[in-house]
């Protein structure tokens, strides 16, 4: 395999390092050659040191100086703000972007890569929940694949390999359930923020490990799988399985089920996603079958967790109602992390903004920015933020 230049857009994240671990152990393989961050100038700083990239961007302009006073002595190019994160996936320095950013943020950069043609490994789920019709039309029109990285979805993409044109009879995604799978709305009334940052099985960014407690995460994947896989509504099932071993199946049309397995660690499918379609030997801990353990199954509990239930909605629903849904609850999560309002007040914002903004069927990007826009407002309204 050829070198490959990374571009990594949201290196300081959980994702973001974990991408890095996986250069820094492949280093005939991969160099980083973009690095962006939102605020975290101090370790923006020590990856960019270390990985020496082509470009580093600070989202936060109060920390441009800091950054550039710190590279001052490299080659490495030093920019800052929102505006420059986009444009500098214009440059065609690298041979594929990582995706990492988290939010509605990460949209601009990556449809920029993909107007440049280059392939995307695709952690930010919330760019497809949003214009998904948008991103993956474009993708098609340049002929770059987007490569799955939400482990969900990379264990979907690698069940397909080899399937050629076999149809897909449905999807079946397996959710964790979250640290309160069992409970009811009289316990999750009460539950403060640092018990939902509490994931069971992953380690990951806030907003994320919030969406999983919520259950709204696998909503969010619900839309992503639809515009990944091409499928219709009705071919998507979730189905919680506590131990994350199973990491999603297909079946086929002849019922064959097909699922990829393994011990639950994100390293796995970001160097799937940057390697692709080769395989990289690694010695991360394996799964053993000698040791005893029990795989199960079962319903995901939609009344209590109503967050996928709005989400399935909105997958129903189409047109822009993802786009409110996404807009409302990075709101809602954001007004959660800070103690503002209640874990059940989440479900209760997002669905009234579902209720609230205009619904349009097939919106132009420009109408994905102003749903976006107007979603979070009202959103942000009812907390007074
Ligand atoms: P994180 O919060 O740990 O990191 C987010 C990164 O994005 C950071 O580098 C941050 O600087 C940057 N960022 C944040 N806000 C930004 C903004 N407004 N503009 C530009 N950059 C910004 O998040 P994460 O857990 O690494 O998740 C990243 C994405 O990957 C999310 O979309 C998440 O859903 C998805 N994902 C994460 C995991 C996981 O294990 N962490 C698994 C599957 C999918
Ligand atoms: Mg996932």
């Amino acid at each position: 395999m050829n070198q490959k230049r990374i571009a990594i857009f949201g290196s300081t994240g959980s994702i973001g390092t974990q991408a890095l671990d996986v250069i820094k152990a492949n280093p005939d393989l991969f160099t980083a050659e973009i690095l962006t961050a939102q605020s975290n100038d101090e370790l923006l700083i020590k990856q960019a040191l270390f990985f020496n990239p082509n470009i580093v961007v600070i989202g936060d302009e109060k920390k441009y100086q800091t950054v550039k006073t710190a590279l001052s002595h490299t080659n490495v190019k030093v920019f800052a703000g929102e505006a420059a994160i986009a444009e500098v996936a214009l440059i065609d320095c690298y041979d594929i972007m990582l995706a990492a950013i988290v939010g509605y943020a990460g949209l601009r950069p990556t449809l920029n890569a993909i107007e440049l043609g280059k392939p995307i490994a695709l952690a930010n789920k919330e760019t497809l929940v949003v214009a998904g019709d948008i991103v993956m039309r474009l993708a098609a029109e340049k002929r770059i694949p987007i490569i799955p990285v939400d482990s969900e979805h990379s264990a979907i993409f690698q069940c397909l390999v080899g399937e050629g044109r076999n149809k897909i009879e449905k999807i079946v995604l397996t959710a964790s359930g979250g640290p309160f799978l069992g409970k009811k709305p009289n316990f999750l009334v009460n539950v403060k923020k640092d018990h939902a940052l509490q994931h069971p099985n992953w380690s990951m960014g806030a907003k994320i490990t919030i969406d999983s407690a919520t259950l709204m995460n696998k909503g969010l994947e619900m839309i992503e799988a639809k515009w990944l896989f091409n499928l219709d509504a009705h071919q998507i099932q979730v189905v919680v399985h506590p131990q994350s071993i199973i990491h999603s199946l297909v079946m086929f049309n002849d019922g064959s089920i097909k699922a990829q397995m393994g011990l639950p660690d994100m390293k796995l499918p970001i160097q799937y996603a940057l390697a692709f379609p080769q395989r990289i030997a690694n010695d991360f801990p394996r799964y053993d079958f000698k040791k005893p353990s029990t795989l199960t199954f079962e319903e995901p509990d939609l009344k209590t967790f109503r967050n996928l239930a709005l989400a399935t909605d909105a997958l129903y629903k189409g047109g822009n109602m993802p786009c409110i849904l996404n807009a409302a609850n990075e709101i809602a999560v954001f007004a959660f992390l800070r103690n503002r309002i209640g874990f059940l007040d989440m479900t209760e914002m997002v669905e009234q903004t579902m209720a609230k903004v205009s619904f349009i069927e097939q919106p132009t990007l420009q109408e994905y920015f102003d749903t976006d826009a107007e979603a979070r407002d009202f959103a942000a309204s009812l907390v007074h933020m």
